[in-house]
């Protein structure tokens, strides 16, 4: 199904009754103070005024979940878990509105939001309600660390809150989350669910801003910072907290490599890009980016994916046949233009990318792209791959490793030996096999290199909110 009309008219009435939002602060919104807008990026209409957070924002915000962390972490793990099961029920009842608040915020098309993001969301905060079950049986001894702080970006807005706020709850922490400045519409309407399950307040707490808020919040009086975002901010991210007792994890940038080795089921691999480079307008941070093809297969490959690429449907993020939406704003927009611009002048060939109203990019690949070539090191977030033929698996394996990054991969064979031996070789935090942005809740995610440090999800992402116990002396010495 796409939106009814009835979701899309129920999204807009709840804009039109809050065409200013203050912060959510101690259970409550706060009155709006300066604001900045939220824009459809695909009209450019105005949806809501959002309030830019001060560093009082911010300390109050703290405070409140300063205030409530000692009660929320003495409940025991199932009266925790209760609130996280009600805010999954409610957002997989309120599903359809969020899917549209999410495609007309950030431009994604609807069969993503309805397919993947919120499901996800829900996913996330029943997997962790879970976790706050067992973790007295699991995990004996284990704390949770306090107030986490959390800076998440606008590619996957409400996701990125679930894989922030699920576990740091589930653990027994409270939170102050900034969403990112272009996408702060869902985190609004997240935090109204909060309130209407009885989430005791001051748990969750969302102050929205831009990086100055991001970085109040660094400088607050806060136990940890979790952040999702680009390599620059999280480097002055971690320059900011060196020194101090905060914990920190990093979720950076990207310039995933996807292999297509000689022996993989050609169509396979081209629906696989189709995941990877296409899906939310290639403003994924694991991407498949720079794709790697056998040169023995080369041609037919990239006959084949041309093909596809040119049935991809540029459209209105709420149509429920459009492949690819809109960039999330046209300052990012310029961004990936001047990007594709470096790389042909660098010498690289650019198939389809064409700029089109609307803030919308044409799905595109950059041919005879070098290593040394802007389009291969850096990051473009937008629907552009590389595309390169190796020779020999060692090959592949060298040019997928030259560059800073390493969060994600992804290799395409027929022969699991054949696969498994070059993922081997890889340096990324998650490689995926004849597959590409597969998410569990389950599976830790996160990068090495400059892709940062820290995982989201699963057992190694419940660690990275708990301070594990000291073994005791006692404990440590040999029985006699
Ligand atoms: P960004 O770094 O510009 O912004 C991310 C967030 O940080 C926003 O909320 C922003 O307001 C805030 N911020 C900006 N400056 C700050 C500062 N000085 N101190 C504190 N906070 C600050 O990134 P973006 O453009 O929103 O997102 C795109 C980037 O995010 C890409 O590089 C992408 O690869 C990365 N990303 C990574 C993952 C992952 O899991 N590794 C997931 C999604 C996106």
């Amino acid at each position: 199904y796409g939106p009814a009309p009835e979701d899309a008219g129920a999204v807009r009435a709840w804009l039109a009754d809050r065409p200013s939002f203050g912060h959510f602060i101690n259970g409550a919104f706060t009155a709006p103070g300066a604001t900045f807008d939220s824009r459809d990026p695909w009209t450019g209409e105005l949806l809501a005024q959002v309030s830019q957070g001060t560093e009082a924002d911010v300390a109050a915000a703290v405070a409140a979940a300063r205030a409530a962390q000692p009660g929320w972490a003495a409940l025991d793990g199932h009266a925790r878990a209760r609130f996280l099961y009600a805010i999954a029920r409610t957002v997989q009842k309120r599903e359809r509105f969020l899917s549209v608040l999410e495609s007309l915020d950030n431009g994604k098309p609807i069969r993503e939001s309805r397919d993947i993001d919120v499901p996800l969301v829900a996913r996330h905060f029943y997997h962790h309600a879970g976790w706050a079950e067992l973790l007295a049986s699991e995990m004996p001894g284990f704390a949770p660390l306090g107030v986490c702080g959390q800076i998440i970006p606008w590619n996957f807005p409400l996701l990125m809150l679930a894989w922030k706020i699920a576990p740091a709850l589930a653990a027994g922490n409270t939170v102050v989350l900034k969403p990112a400045e272009y996408t702060p519409l869902s985190a609004l309407a997240f935090a109204q669910i909060c309130a209407e399950v009885g989430l005791p307040p001051g748990v969750v707490n969302i102050v929205t801003g831009d990086g100055a808020t991001g970085a109040a919040l660094v400088a607050a009086e806060v136990d940890k910072i979790a952040f999702t975002g680009s390599t620059e901010v999280g480097r002055q991210i971690a320059a900011a907290t060196a020194g101090t007792s905060k914990r920190l994890t990093l979720e950076l940038g990207g310039k995933s490599p996807f292999v297509v080795l000689e022996d993989a089921d050609l169509d396979a691999a081209v629906e696989g890009v189709v995941d990877s480079i296409w899906f939310n307008q290639g403003q994924v941070c694991c991407a498949g980016s720079r794709i790697l093809v056998a040169e023995a297969v080369a041609d037919a490959f990239e006959a084949r994916l041309a093909a596809r690429m040119a049935g991809l449907r540029v459209g209105p993020p709420l149509d429920k046949s459009t492949d690819v939406g809109a960039i999330v704003d046209p300052v990012q927009k310029a961004r990936i233009l001047s990007i594709c611009a470096d790389a042909v002048a660098g010498g690289a060939e650019l198939v389809g990318g064409a700029a089109l109203d609307c803030c919308a990019i044409a799905p595109g690949y950059l041919r005879r792209v070098a290593p040394a070539n802007p389009g291969w090191q850096q990051e473009i977030f937008g629907p552009i791959a590389t595309l390169t033929t190796f020779r020999t698996p060692d090959e592949a394996v060298e040019l997928a490793n030259t560059t800073r990054y390493g969060l994600a991969a992804s290799v395409w064979s027929e022969s699991a030996t054949n696969a498994t031996d070059l993922a081997a070789q890889l340096k990324a935090g998650v490689v995926w096999v004849n597959c590409a942005n597969i998410f569990d809740a389950a599976a830790p995610f996160g990068g090495v290199r400059e892709s940062g440090f820290g995982r989201e999800g699963g057992r190694a992402g419940m660690l990275d909110y708990l301070r594990e116990p000291t073994p005791t002396a006692q404990a440590a010495k040999p029985e006699k």
